[in-house]
């Protein structure tokens, strides 16, 4: 099977390119996108207004292949985690979060990740590769196929890079994968529905202002430069008011009436005082933005023993936020019974530093976030 090409995730001009190389007409790229993404073919064989000879020389020289799905594990309240088998034996993590109407679609960039947030479940596992555009498009098209034969019609609504992974250290397959999202030929979602989350790569969201228009979402999570770096250590390379001047500069790009998301993960006795949300109004003055504060959501061996702040301690700091002007909104936690919250995503990840390993022997800490075993 000497490499075939992954037709999945390619944008239209780069499958139109495909088939001109092939000396064919690039309209064919539009008949195998509808099949690919609004009929959920992954055969040629079955694209029956392409000619028999083409279709032939298709098999031969290219495939539509999605991850496979493992089973999924429904949470109580609707939440439903896969883990997404890729490649070469490591595995991801999707999550589906069903809410009044909309499906929306929380989907990793890369296996584990490099920026060890120190709040933060995957970052703990080390990193181990980018997922490849197919990958990451093909947790989209498994996901409506599983949507589908649930017989739910209404399929992915919305799309989040908030899985496992930064997203814009992985710049092309996702600039490529947000492409189709918002392709009409693909899943069709528009511009606010697809939102690549990132912890701060100011130079990646120069780069992404000029490639797509998607929304852009910005983890925060501190006011100050000496407690973001203890947090988001990234911030020490590109700090808040780079990233900043990057996010207004963005919304200059994209236009309109168009905000970013601001993420505060709050941290009780960390980042959650009324001093915290006083540095954060002030900062964020100015600035088109919506602020999603996100409870902290507990994982195992989290070393710092960080806790989630009461219920009325996060209530008053939403609403010093909002007697200062902002719209500022609680992400209510989900999937938490499948460990499938915000932070609490592993997959199956195999570290080539073998820190986590360390860690487990030091602790003797058998236990393991994951919940299905590598394939
Ligand atoms: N790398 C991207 C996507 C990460 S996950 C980014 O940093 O934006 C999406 C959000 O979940 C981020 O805002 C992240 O900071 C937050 N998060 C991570 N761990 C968390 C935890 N344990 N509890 C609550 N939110 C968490």
């Amino acid at each position: 099977m000497a490499d075939k090409v992954n037709l999945l995730g390619l944008p239209r001009g780069k499958l139109q390119a495909f088939f001109v190389e092939m000396g064919e007409k690039p309209y064919r790229a539009s008949q195998v996108m509808k099949w690919v993404y609004h009929d959920g073919v992954d055969d040629f064989e079955a694209m029956t207004d392409i000619a028999k000879r083409l279709r032939a020389r298709l098999r031969e020289v290219a495939e539509i292949r999605a991850p496979e799905f493992g089973v999924g594990h429904r949470a109580t309240d609707g939440v439903v985690k896969w883990l997404a088998h890729l490649d070469g034996g490591q595995a991801v993590e999707t999550v589906l979060i069903p809410d009044r109407g909309r499906n929306t679609l929380c989907i990793s960039s890369q296996v584990g990740c490099m920026l060890d947030c120190s709040f933060c479940a995957t970052g703990k596992q080390g990193f181990n590769g980018n997922l490849s555009r197919a990958e990451i498009v093909g947790q989209v098209w498994r996901a409506e196929r599983e949507l589908a034969a649930r017989g739910d019609r209404r399929g992915i609504t919305n799309v989040v890079f908030m899985g496992m992974g930064e997203p814009l250290l992985n710049f092309e397959p996702v600039m490529d994968a947000a492409d189709v999202f918002m392709d009409d030929l693909a899943f069709g979602l528009s511009k606010r529905r697809v939102t690549v989350s990132t912890a701060g790569i100011v130079p990646r969201i120069y780069d992404m202002g000029m490639r797509t228009d998607a929304s852009l979402a910005v983890s925060l999570h501190a006011a100050r430069d000496d407690l973001r770096n203890e947090l988001v250590p990234v911030n020490r390379k590109y700090p808040i008011a780079d990233l900043l001047a990057a996010c207004r500069h963005y919304l200059q790009d994209i236009g309109e009436r168009r905000t970013v998301t601001i993420e505060y993960t709050l941290i009780e006795g960390v980042n959650d005082g009324s001093d915290d949300a006083r540095g954060l109004a002030r900062l964020l003055a100015g600035l088109r933005c919506k602020i999603n504060l996100i409870p902290f959501n507990p994982f195992p061996d989290d070393a710092h023993a960080y806790r989630r702040p009461s219920a009325a301690r996060i209530a008053s700091f939403q609403t010093q936020l909002q007697s200062a002007g902002f719209a500022a909104m609680l992400r209510t936690t989900r999937g938490d019974s499948v460990k499938a919250a915000c932070g609490q995503l592993t997959g199956s990840v195999r570290d080539r530093t073998r820190r986590r390993q360390r860690y487990l022997a030091r602790t003797g800490n058998g236990a393991v976030a994951m919940e299905e075993a590598p394939a």
